[in-house]
């Protein structure tokens, strides 16, 4: 996967399209990505003692990575990523600025 844990991505497409957010996590066998803010879903949690409430908490789905795209850090643009090798070291790059990401 081109993005990772942290990135800020900009949502392409369904009901949160054109948002964006920080990824918090990363599931690359099923190519989802779960961003914060985005997709989200309420969950009910049931209580844990006897006397104690059940509440409801939001938390973001899952959604494709190929409907985010990664905003460069360097000129905020949401870029395709592309990959530059150095000194036997791997770089992501930003296909608008050529900045590292
Ligand atoms: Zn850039």
């Amino acid at each position: 996967m081109r993005i990772k844990k942290g990135d800020t991505v900009l949502i392409i497409s369904g009901k949160d399209r054109e948002k964006s957010g920080k990824i918090l996590q990363v599931f690359p066998k099923e190519n989802r990505i779960m961003v914060e803010g985005i997709n989200l879903r309420k969950k009910h949690r049931k209580p844990k003692r006897s006397g104690e409430k059940g509440q409801i908490v939001t938390l973001p789905g899952l959604i494709s990575a190929s409907n985010a795209k990664l905003i460069c850090s360097k000129c905020g643009k949401a870029t395709r990523v592309g990959y530059k090798i150095a000194e036997g070291k791997k770089y992501r790059i930003c296909k608008k600025c050529g900045g590292e990401i």
